[in-house]
């Protein structure tokens, strides 16, 4: 896959064990599948480690129609409400993968979708809640673009040469 050819993130969850391994998820897909390695390029288990799957410079396989044109997440587990807990350290390793991502292959935070967000042939919403409803893809996406276009610094609380106070409230002498 041409790098320029990356329009978009895809965010998926295994909807396994939260407990699977990425060799467990490659033989899934492998000899499950018959594909010729896991499906998914980038993978964030339940600790909120980030693993490698498939090359990135090879087209994935986990959203038909958006395969050819973008990078694939996945959260090991399954994460509807009431299933697996999305803890803060799988958040935060999904919003510094998706950032990473989307800084190096210029993608708008606004391209990072869930697999549920995806359209199939028929140009139709998938029936799907991948990556979980518990998955609040709006947030992540603004999660990314604070990282990727931080607001400017509050300039009121500009600091003077002698003191670290606010202007306003400088004693003068
Ligand atoms: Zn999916």
């Amino acid at each position: 896959m041409d790098p320029s050819d990356v329009q978009a993130i895809v965010v998926h969850c295994s909807a396994g064990a939260s407990s699977a391994s990425v060799e467990d998820i490659r033989r899934l897909h492998v000899e499950g599948r018959g594909w010729s390695d896991i499906g998914y390029h980038w993978l964030i288990d339940a600790n909120g480690v980030v693993h490698a799957g498939r090359d990135e410079a090879r087209v994935g396989a986990h959203a038909i129609g958006f395969n050819h044109r973008s990078i694939a997440v996945c959260l090991i587990g399954h994460y509807d409400e009431g299933r697996d807990l999305l803890t803060d350290a799988m958040w935060e390793a999904l919003v510094d993968l998706c950032t990473s991502l989307a800084r190096r292959y210029g993608v708008d935070s606004q391209d990072i979708v869930g697999h549920r967000e995806t359209y199939d042939r028929r140009g139709e919403r998938r029936l799907k809640t991948c990556p979980g409803t518990a998955v609040n893809m709006a947030r992540l996406r603004g999660a990314v673009e604070q990282r990727l276009n931080p607001p400017p610094l509050d300039v009121s609380w500009t600091l003077t040469e002698s003191e670290c106070v606010p202007r306003s409230e400088s004693v003068p002498e």
